[in-house]
């Protein structure tokens, strides 16, 4: 790379993906890859969807932007997808951390607490609310001081139960815990969070940014689970690519939201709004059932992994997997390794390769790319 005008915050592999169709990338050097990153959880129905393709395109011919002094159908529509038939009510936001921001500003207003909870291995954005509720020290190093009263316990242990007390204002967790290495939430646990949460008076806020908008088979992850959450955030895949969040709280909060508490000049605008929408009318019952039968493809291969000496072990759910790489094994290599091969797949923390596909891939295409990475992790 030659003199760089950008911050370097980011390390990049050496090419530049300049086309996308289905769920196939094409890059600047003419080679194709099969998408096993969906952007990271982005793109879930994959490049040049033609119907968020097509609700974009009809809209930039409209209106892109004239702030939120007005009334928006295209908001209430997005709304009223993302609650369906539950008594809740949505903020739009530009991005995962926003969303989750809007959650602990509403958090403390409707409960007039301050204290937060949230878990090691937690990541839930990077501006400072949401930097100082993920439970990665690498995130935080060198932005003290944080936001104040929020700490941290241990995920999926019984211990961490004793620390919600009604101090708190709330809970938040991931129910698969995606950068933190693809950790899935224990059902039982989740649920006795969620009861202690009830009996304290403390909200409990999931963050399905990476887990929702049918990356599991269901809108939203907690839905597999059982759960009742009081605020869900989402973000990444909800407008397949357009930079968007929403905080989704129950409507009983609505009353510490009112006019002028909270707002962004971006949010929910028109162009967004309208590929969200052609995002989850796509998401009907019968793409879910798809997403729950492909699923069960990837995990029957998957099972075989387990006995490579070059893979620990595999975790996850649906369309998202963290294949757990033996030390000797540094997924960073098997990523570009992966790359030379035609494939795209991501890492996670503790030397993850983790795998989020489009859910519009195939269960050919899904069985090919599981087979070139079963095929390069046995020769290591
Ligand atoms: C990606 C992610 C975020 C942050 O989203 P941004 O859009 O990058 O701000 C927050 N929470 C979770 C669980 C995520 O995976």
């Amino acid at each position: 790379m030659s003199m760089t005008h950008v911050f370097p915050t980011y390390e990049r592999f050496p090419f530049e993906p300049i086309s996308g169709n289905g769920v196939v990338i094409t890059d600047n050097n003419g080679q194709d890859y099969l998408d096993f990153t969906s952007g990271i959880g982005v793109c879930s129905l994959g490049y040049q969807n033609t119907k968020v393709q097509n609700a974009v395109q009809v809209q930039l011919t409209k209106l892109w932007h004239i702030s939120n002094l007005y009334e928006n159908h295209l908001q209430e529509s997005v709304a009223s997808l993302l609650v369906g038939d539950e008594d809740k009510m949505v903020f739009f936001a530009n991005s995962g951390t926003e969303a989750n921001e809007a959650a602990l500003k509403l958090a403390r207003k409707a409960t007039g607490k301050t204290q937060v909870l949230s878990f090691h291995h937690s990541f839930h954005g990077r501006t400072y609310g949401s930097m100082s509720m993920t439970g990665n020290p690498g995130v935080q190093a060198g932005y003290a001081p944080l936001v104040p009263d929020i700490s941290f316990a241990d995920y999926n242990d019984d211990a961490s139960l004793a620390a919600i007390t009604d101090d708190l204002a709330a809970v938040i967790l991931e129910v698969i815990q995606g950068e933190g290495g693809v950790i899935v939430g224990d059902q039982d646990w989740l649920h006795k969070v969620q009861d202690k949460c009830q009996a304290t008076h403390t909200l409990l806020i999931i963050d399905e940014v990476q887990t929702g908008i049918g990356r599991t088979g269901y809108k939203f992850a907690y839905q597999g689970f059982g759960l009742d959450p009081d605020i869900v955030t989402s973000a990444k895949a909800l407008a397949n690519g357009l930079p968007v969040g929403a905080m989704i709280g129950k409507s009983k909060l609505g009353a510490a939201f009112g006019p002028g508490s909270h707002g962004s000049t971006f949010a929910g605008n028109p162009l967004t709004m309208a590929a969200a929408e052609a995002v989850l009318t796509q998401l009907t019952p019968s793409f879910l059932e798809q997403v729950q039968t492909k699923s069960a493809v990837i995990w029957d291969t998957l099972n075989k992994f387990d006995s490579l000496d070059a893979v620990k072990s595999v975790s996850g759910k649906g369309f998202m997997v963290g294949i757990h790489l033996a030390e000797a094994v540094p997924v960073n290599s098997v990523i570009q390794e992966l790359q030379k091969k035609g494939l795209l797949t991501l890492s996670a923390v503790g030397n993850t390769l983790r795998l989020l596909p489009p859910l519009v891939m195939s269960e050919d295409d899904l069985s090919s790319g599981l087979q070139t990475i079963y095929e390069t992790l046995s020769e290591k």
